[in-house]
């Protein structure tokens, strides 16, 4: 994916802090939290898969064939940040460009938010961009690993990803931690692909005057 994260000795200290935001938006912090674990995850996997490998990940920052492609897996909560982050985060320059290309949006189109050959929502990237890393060599234009060598692929730590969809269970009006499990699972059936989701209504939002942008 374009920029991927640095890898850090301890991921976890990696999770991002927005102080005044996360008192605001109380599912703030829930999401910055499942992140981190999900990142740790990579990383955890990502060692281990190298170790066995004796080769290093193929991904580099400004590779954006991922961001290209047809599939790309996000879930409703995702969505809550994404709209938040590119509402009320991004710097003008970068915002008037993703507005751009929210409206211009037709089938094939890139992610609307690939700015430069970087994700311009970083941050509050979905999971699946996160989790998406391969070995060997960088992605060929046009190609999906995925399907064309899937051994490459790196298979990401699902338990990882587990706990950090537990963490967001309010979201979703889940508040018996006791059937976690089953709640996890309904999440995870309500994924959306990014690329054909109508983001009209993001750019209404960030067309809104400033101080009407609060995403709650
Ligand atoms: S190698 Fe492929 S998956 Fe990795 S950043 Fe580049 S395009 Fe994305
Ligand atoms: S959100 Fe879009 S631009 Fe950002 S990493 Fe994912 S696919 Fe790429």
């Amino acid at each position: 994916m374009a920029a991927k994260a640095k890898r850090t000795g301890n991921s976890l200290s990696r999770r991002l802090r927005f102080p005044a935001e996360e008192k605001r938006l109380p599912w703030l912090p829930l999401l910055l939290d499942g992140y981190a674990v999900i990142d740790t995850g990579i990383d955890v996997a990502m060692r281990r898969e190298e170790k066995q490998r004796g080769s290093t990940i193929a991904c580099r920052q400004g590779c954006d064939v991922c961001c290209r492609q047809k599939d790309i897996p996000v879930y409703p909560h995702e969505l809550v940040g994404i709209y938040w982050y590119a509402s009320e985060q991004l710097g003008s320059g970068i915002r008037e460009v993703v507005k751009q290309q929210l409206a211009g949006r037709q089938l094939g189109s890139p992610c609307p938010f690939l700015v430069d050959h970087a994700c311009a929502i970083h941050p509050l990237r979905p999971a699946s961009c996160r989790q998406f890393n391969v070995f060997t060599t960088p992605c060929a234009e046009g190609e999906d690993p995925y399907y064309s060598r899937r051994q490459d692929v790196l298979e990401p730590l699902e338990d990882y990803l587990d706990r950090a969809f537990a963490g967001v269970l309010t979201f979703y009006g889940v508040k018996d931690k006791a059937d976690q499990a089953r709640a996890v699972r309904t999440i995870r059936r309500q994924m959306l692909n990014l690329q054909s989701y109508d983001w009209s209504k993001l750019l209404a939002v960030m067309e809104r005057p400033a101080a009407e942008h609060s995403v709650t």
